[in-house]
C-alpha cells in the first residue's frame, strides 16, 4: 500500500482495469465517469462505439482472469458465448481459411461490448476501497512538478479532490494534452495513420444452440474493393453482424443496403444469417477517420503523480480487436510500474516505457495491413518492403505449418510480442514451407 487516493478519470475498460489494479496499492480508488447511469448490458453514450462489434482477444481473457480469477468461467454462465474452432468461418478473398489449429490453448470469449464492460464494471466496483463519482473532469491540478489534483463538474458545480496518483482513461478524445499544454508543460505528438473507416452493425435474433463464428477480410486489388465483415453469436440469442468498408465505400443505416452488402460482398454464410433471421431494431452506423497514438514517452518532462491508459495513448484500426486487450495490458504495466516501489515524486517514465511496448505490438499488427489499403499513404516503417515479403512468407507457410500457424496466431491474438515472428529459426521455418501454393486453400 503506497498511496492514500488514487483518482482514475473514466469508467471504461482502461479506467476500471486501472482501478482494479490501484485498489491493490492505494486506500481509496475514486473513478470519475461522466456518465452518471449505469446502463446495465445496454450501450451508453460515453462509449458510443459500443453498439458495434466487439471481440475480445485471448491476451485480454487471460489479463481478466488473472484480475478477476473465474471471470471467464462466470461470463460463459452468464451467457457470453466461447465458440469451438470448428465453429469458426475464417473467410480471406471470399475463400474459407483451413488452417491446422494452433497448439496453445487459445481462448475466444464472444459477447457485446456492454455486456463484457458491464460485468468488469461489477467486479471492480464490488471491491472495498474502489467507489465511483458521477461527473465529468475538467482539468488536473499542479503542486510544483507533480499532479496533485483532478477538477471535475457534478451536478452543474465543479469539484476539486486531492489525489496522489491520477489516471487519464477518458479514451481517444482524452484532453490531457490540452492539460498539460495549458500548464506550461510540453504536448506529446500525436501519430495518425488516416484509415477512413466506416461500420455498420445489426442484432438479428438466433436459435438458440445455433453458434458459429466468422471474419470475412476482402484485400484491395484491382478490380476488388477491401472490405471486412464479422458475424458474433452474443448473449441473448442474437447474432451481431458488421460490414464494414473504407473510405468513399460507406454501408448506410439503411436495412436494405445492410441485406444488400450481406449479399453480395460477403461469403454465402452472411446472406444465410441476414435473410433467415428478423433483425432487432436498427442498422447502426460508425466512422473512425484514423488510428492515433500519442508518444508520451517521448516527452523530456513529464509531470510526477500521472498516468495515461487505454485509448488515451493509443487508439488503432478497430478491425484488429486489439483496444480493450490493449487496455488490460496497460493495466498490467501499471501493476508491474506500482510494484517496483517507485518513487511517486519522479515521472512515471517507467509505466510510459512499457507501456510504449505495448503499444508498439499493437500498432506494428494494425497499421502494417492498413498501409496495404489504397488510400493509405504512410507513415510507413523503416523496412516495410521487407517486413511486407516475410510476413506475407509467414502467413502463407503457417497454412501447413502447426507451429507457425501457433506463433502467428499468438502474435494477432496479442499473447506474444510480434519479436516472436523475426526470429531466424521461424524465418527459416517460413523459408523451408515456402512451397509455392495458393494462401487459401477450400471453399465452405
Ligand atoms: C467501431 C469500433 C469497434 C471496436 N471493436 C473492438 C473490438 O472488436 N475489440 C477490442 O478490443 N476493441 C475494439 N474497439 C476499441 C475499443 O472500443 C477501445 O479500445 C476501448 O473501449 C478503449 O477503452 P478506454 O477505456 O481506453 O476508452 P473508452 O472505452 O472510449 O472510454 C472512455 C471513458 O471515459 C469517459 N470519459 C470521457 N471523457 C471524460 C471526462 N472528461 N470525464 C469523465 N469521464 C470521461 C467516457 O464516458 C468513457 O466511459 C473498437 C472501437 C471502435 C470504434
Amino acid at each position: 500500500m503506497i498511496l492514500r487516493r488514487a483518482v482514475v478519470l473514466g469508467a471504461s475498460m482502461a479506467g476500471l482495469m486501472a482501478a482494479r489494479v490501484l485498489s491493490d496499492h492505494a486506500d481509496e480508488v475514486l473513478v470519475i465517469e461522466r456518465d452518471d447511469s449505469d446502463n446495465g448490458d445496454d450501450p451508453r453514450p460515453g462509449v458510443p462505439q459500443g453498439t458495434q462489434v466487439h471481440a475480445l482477444l485471448p491476451a485480454g481473457a487471460a489479463q481478466l482472469d488473472r484480475w478477476f480469477p473465474g471471470f471467464s468461467a462466470d461470463a460463459v454462465a452468464e451467457g457470453l458465448i466461447e465458440p469451438t474452432p470448428d465453429q469458426a468461418y475464417t473467410f480471406v478473398n471470399g475463400v474459407r481459411r483451413v488452417t491446422p489449429p494452433p497448439l496453445t490453448e487459445i481462448r475466444t470469449l464472444i459477447s457485446t461490448r456492454p455486456f463484457l464492460e458491464s460485468r468488469v464494471r461489477q467486479r471492480t466496483l464490488a471491491l472495498p476501497n474502489v467507489r465511483l463519482v458521477a461527473g465529468r473532469a475538467d482539468g488536473i491540478g499542479f503542486t510544483g512538478d507533480r499532479v496533485t489534483s483532478v477538477q471535475y463538474v457534478a451536478a452543474g458545480s465543479t469539484e476539486s479532490v486531492d489525489a496522489d496518483l491520477v489516471v487519464d482513461a477518458t479514451g481517444r478524445s482524452s484532453r490531457l494534452s490540452d492539460w498539460l499544454g495549458a500548464a506550461g508543460w510540453p504536448e506529446p505528438t500525436l501519430t495518425r495513420m488516416p484509415i477512413k473507416l466506416n461500420y455498420a452493425s445489426a442484432l438479428f435474433e438466433r436459435k438458440p444452440g445455433e453458434v458459429l463464428l466468422s471474419t470475412s477480410q476482402t484485400m484491395a486489388q484491382p478490380g476488388q474493393t477491401a472490405r471486412m465483415g464479422g458475424i458474433l453469436p452474443v448473449e441473448g440469442d442474437r447474432w451481431l453482424v458488421l460490414v464494414a468498408g473504407f473510405a468513399d465505400d460507406r454501408p448506410s443505416r439503411e436495412t436494405e443496403d445492410f441485406h444488400r452488402r450481406c449479399r453480395e460482398d460477403f461469403p454465402w454464410v452472411y446472406a444465410h444469417i441476414v435473410d433467415n433471421n428478423p433483425m432487432i431494431g436498427d442498422v447502426v452506423t460508425y466512422h473512425q477517420a484514423d488510428s492515433r497514438r500519442r508518444n508520451y514517452d517521448e516527452l523530456d518532462r513529464f509531470p510526477a503523480g500521472l498516468i495515461v491508459a487505454g485509448d488515451a495513448v493509443a487508439s488503432f484500426n478497430p478491425i484488429y480487436g486489439q483496444g480493450m486487450t490493449s487496455a488490460t495490458l496497460h493495466a498490467s504495466c501499471l501493476s508491474a510500474y506500482l510494484r517496483s516501489n517507485p518513487a511517486l515524486d519522479e515521472p512515471a517514465w517507467e509505466y510510459l516505457k512499457q507501456v510504449r511496448v505495448v503499444v508498439d505490438a499493437a500498432w506494428q499488427i494494425s497499421t502494417f495491413a492498413d498501409l496495404a489499403l489504397p488510400h493509405v499513404n504512410g507513415p510507413f516503417p523503416r523496412g516495410y518492403k521487407l517486413t511486407r515479403w516475410f510476413t506475407g512468407l509467414i502467413l502463407s507457410a503457417s497454412l501447413r505449418d502447426a507451429q507457425l500457424n501457433d506463433d502467428f496466431a499468438r502474435v494477432t491474438t496479442m499473447l506474444a510480442h510480434p519479436n516472436l515472428l523475426a526470429q531466424p529459426k521461424t524465418l527459416a521455418r517460413a523459408l523451408r514451407g515456402a512451397i509455392p501454393r495458393p494462401l487459401v486453400t477450400t471453399d465452405r
